[in-house]
């Protein structure tokens, strides 16, 4: 099969209400960077209903082209309409390689159009890149995520890979940037209309924490679960989340939807607090791209404060209340920022390798 034809590389957007989720403009991200290297033009789809800004906002976030697909039956995602415009898109301008976020949307949608492609996918990559061949080298944890597998496809194209939110790194929202938006009518055939959306019920349980902007951490430095009520105190006033260790999540102190690391979800805040978790490596890949690191422990030596942005030694049942308290009193001020500075650390530390005390 001559596959020469296939050129560049397509994002997906994936989007909720209008909304595109975070991992969209991070794949974008990257997709820029391989389309970079293969000479090749980095293409977004857009679908969705009233999501013709997403286009705009693709081309803001490093797409060349976006191809654009807007039509109320595309309002709801539904698994038959939307593979059938991704597929026709696809199948009509032949992208080399085709990314989308490893979130439930993107992971059964991917599966679809794999299927009937027919080519092969990798799921929940963490590392993209492109060889000589301009083969995608999909990489993500295998074997009980004890070793990294990389992935090739080379007998079809496109070349698929969903891939973790908050892996990559989005660029810099540019508005000057200038690009195509082409628009694709829909062709969906009512046979594809199977199911109807009568209601969308939000999760009022959800632990968002791939899209939070803070996340208060602990770990099996609390001790047991009831202290977790004090780190969600701190969350609360910091408009965030909580998130956990594994070993406070196996240890079944807090649910495994709040653990971040390897085996739990890759994360990108722009505040990240480390309670009582001493920094394994495991621990340490889920978080380390968060904007601010504060970590708090009680050992000087634990390896955290060795990617921690600010670091307090001491026991974490007395700093943890006291910062609490300092973030609603500096609400109520009108002085609060939620960041290292706006909490009113007052040493810098980044890289600095050594634990930094000094909060106010
Ligand atoms: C295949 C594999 C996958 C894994 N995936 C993950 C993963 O996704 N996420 C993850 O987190 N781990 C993961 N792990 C586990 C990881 O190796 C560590 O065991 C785990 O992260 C340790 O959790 P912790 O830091 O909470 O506990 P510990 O390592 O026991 O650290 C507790 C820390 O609390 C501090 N402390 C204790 N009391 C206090 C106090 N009163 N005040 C302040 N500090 C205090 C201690 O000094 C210590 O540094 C994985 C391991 C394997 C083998």
């Amino acid at each position: 099969m001559d596959w020469s034809s296939y050129r560049g590389v397509l994002v997906v957007v994936e989007q909720r209400a209008g909304v595109a989720k975070p991992v969209s403009w991070q794949l974008l991200g990257e997709g820029r960077r391989l389309a970079n290297k293969l000479d090749a033009p980095l293409m977004a789809l857009v679908m969705g209903y009233q999501v013709g800004h997403l286009a705009q906002e693709a081309i803001y976030h490093g797409a060349d082209r976006v191809y654009l697909c807007d039509s109320p039956e595309l309002r709801d995602y539904r698994t038959r309409p939307y593979s059938r415009v991704c597929l026709h898109v696809i199948r009509a301008f032949k992208p080399e390689i085709v990314l989308m976020g490893a979130t439930y949307t993107g992971r059964d949608l991917a599966g679809a159009i794999a299927t009937h492609l027919p080519t092969g996918l990798t799921a929940d990559s963490t590392m993209l890149d492109v060889d000589e061949d301009r083969l995608l080298l999909a990489s993500r944890p295998a074997f009980s995520e004890k070793m990294l597998a990389t992935i090739l496809c080379k007998q079809f194209k496109p070349q698929m890979a969903t891939a973790r939110a908050g892996v990559f790194e989005a660029l810099p929202r540019d508005p000057s940037r200038t690009g195509e938006i082409v628009t694709v009518p829909p062709q969906i055939p009512p046979e594809d209309i199977a199911t109807e959306v009568l209601e969308f019920i939000a999760a009022t349980d959800r632990v968002n924490l791939a899209e939070a902007e803070v996340i208060v951490a602990g770990g099996r430095g609390l001790g047991g679960p009831s202290a977790f009520a004090m780190l969600k105190e701190l969350a609360d006033a910091l408009g965030g989340v909580v998130g956990a260790s594994r070993a406070a999540v196996d240890l079944g102190w807090i649910d495994h939807r709040h653990q971040v690391g390897q085996t739990g979800t890759t994360v990108r805040p722009k505040l990240y607090f480390a309670i009582g978790i001493s920094g394994a490596v495991q621990h340490v890949v889920g978080m380390q791209n968060a904007e601010c690191i504060i970590a708090i422990n009680k050992d000087p030596a634990a390896p955290i404060f060795q990617i921690a942005h600010y670091g307090i030694v001491g026991d974490l049942f007395q700093i943890v209340p006291a910062i609490t308290e300092a973030v609603r009193a500096r609400k109520a001020a009108g002085r609060f920022r939620a960041d290292g500075e706006g909490l009113g650390f007052s040493l810098t530390g980044a890289g600095s390798g050594g634990p930094v005390r000094g909060a106010e």
